[in-house]
């Protein structure tokens, strides 16, 4: 029986645009290749019946790669903290095919920590099998709040022991394999104008556009679909921004390099999930000036953006996309708020009469009341999810119950609440326990829980735990 992953059809797309934008490179050798998740729900996204790929077929897909087509580790430049950074690529992962999904997208699977590459400048190439666990359940969980997110296909344990300079004892390493849109970064663009390659921007430009903005793909008069391009990208990426921020998510480390020319959210190192809510929260340890702190987000991206705006200047005018950036602001708030409503049940229709003032002034409350109180931010969502009720009038009682009130004021937050929902049609009133069960999730992804599971990994190979958290946060209990 073949692998049903070499049945795939995989098409040359990154390939076909020339050895300028890659390295061929081959995957280290491991000692062992033990499977250690595997990622169902993807696999109907490209054609492949669960329960017709075995185990094996995962573990054995990393190698029968070989030979078939060269492994592709991207080129490719970025800011990281504010400073350009040229020495940079593919340092421990390459591309390891593309395939056109059933719904016709083309995705990517990536690798990650697959071994040295040219781009590795003295790293081991390895990924540590806890990092591999993390960037595994932040897809899910993301996935499951509604960011638009990569995804893990599977996490294979390497058998390597890994020294890494934080850590007195070796640990443990794996290979992931990432499911994404595109592999392709705003530091691709930005290596190419480090170089003066016009015609190579130009070129990668028009691929992007074509393969990830269909929409704007169709025949325009010259320059004008550049402009469309990043006035779509621009959406895209205040659109991403509000996600995070109402899924109280932290990247950690958005140097240019770690985003992705189709606005979605990938390469999940040293993030977190918000405890409570606050500005101020750092994920990465090493982010020592909080560049990168939960409230900075949104300011980094479009700070990103305006680097990428440099590294087009020489196809797209300037000018221009000036014009189209002074929208992202407008356009991150205006979905924040309404993400924000969502997290509250609140999901207007057309027969409502909601005054949009009035539903920003709650998402306004519930934030101050979320901030003095320092109520979990994700309790505070999953326990108004559990105790709402069409009685919904004893029940936002119910949850001021439970409320440490220190400061806050819950019984405003409380009356603006009423008012919102006093102004919802029968039908839309009727969907909020509904909207509040969709967007929050009754499990959080928060640190303690993540080294609760990796000690269980760690100190008992207890793989139970892990796979218990997973299901949970893909269902949202
Ligand atoms: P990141 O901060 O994970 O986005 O990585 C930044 C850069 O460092 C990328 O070019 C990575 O490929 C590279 N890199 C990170 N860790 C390693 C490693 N262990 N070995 C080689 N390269 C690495
Ligand atoms: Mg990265
Ligand atoms: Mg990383």
């Amino acid at each position: 029986m073949t692998n049903p992953f070499l049945n795939l059809t995989y098409e040359p797309a990154v390939e076909s645009l020339g050895n300028e934008f890659f390295d061929a490179v081959p995957a280290a050798t491991f000692l062992e290749h033990k499977l250690r998740f595997r990622n169902d729900r993807l696999l109907p996204m490209v054609g492949l019946e669960p329960s017709q790929v075995r185990d094996d077929d995962f573990v054995e897909a990393f190698g029968l790669f070989h030979g078939v087509r060269p492994f592709l580790a991207l080129r490719y430049h970025g800011y990281q903290f504010g400073e350009y950074n040229p020495n940079l690529g593919d340092g421990r992962g390459f591309l390891y095919g593309q395939v056109r999904g059933v719904n016709g997208e083309l995705f990517d699977f990536g690798t990650k920590g697959s071994g040295q590459t040219p781009y590795s400048r003295g790293g081991d190439g390895r990924l540590t099998l806890k990092g591999g666990v993390r960037e595994v359940l932040a897809a899910e969980a993301l996935h499951r709040l509604g960011v638009n997110t990569s995804r893990c296909l599977s996490l294979v344990e390497t058998g390597d022991a890994l020294w890494r300079g934080d850590e007195p004892s070796p640990t443990r390493a794996s290979v992931m394999i990432r499911f994404s849109r595109s592999h392709i970064r705003f530091g691709t663009f930005e290596r190419l104008h480090y170089h003066h390659q016009p015609e190579q921007i130009r070129q990668l430009l028009d691929h992007v556009i074509q393969t990830y903005y269909p929409e704007i793909s169709a025949p325009s008069p010259e320059g004008s679909a550049h402009i469309a391009f990043f006035q779509a990208l621009v959406e895209r990426v205040a659109k991403l921004v509000a996600q995070w921020m109402a899924a109280g998510f932290c990247h950690g480390v958005l140097n240019t390099d770690n985003m992705s020319i189709t606005g979605e959210s990938f390469d999940y190192g040293p993030y977190g999930f918000l405890p409570t809510y606050d500005l101020n929260f750092i994920a990465a340890y090493f982010d020592y000036g909080g560049r990168y702190r939960f409230g900075n987000q949104p300011a980094i991206c479009r700070w990103n953006l305006e680097r990428l705006q440099a590294a087009l200047g020489s196809v797209i005018p300037s000018k221009a996309m000036t014009e189209v950036l002074e929208d992202y602001e407008r356009i991150y708030l205006s979905h924040y708020i309404t993400l924000m409503a969502r997290r509250l049940g609140i999901s207007p229709t057309l027969g409502d009469r909601l005054d949009l003032g009035l539903r920003e002034k709650l998402v306004g409350q519930t934030l101050q009341c979320l901030a003095q109180s320092q109520w979990s931010y994700p309790d505070f969502f999953a326990q108004l999810r559990l105790n709402f009720s069409p009685s919904w009038q004893d029940k936002a009682d119910l949850i001021l119950e439970n409320v440490n009130l220190l400061g806050a004021d819950w019984s405003a937050w409380r009356s603006i609440y009423q008012q919102v929902l006093q102004q919802l049609s029968p039908e839309s009133l009727a969907t909020v326990p509904t909207v509040l069960e969709q967007a929050n999730p009754l499990t959080d992804l928060l640190r303690p829980r993540i080294e609760t599971i990796w000690q269980a990994i760690a100190e008992d190979d207890d793989w139970d735990p892990f796979h218990q958290l997973v299901h949970k946060l893909q269902t949202g209990q």
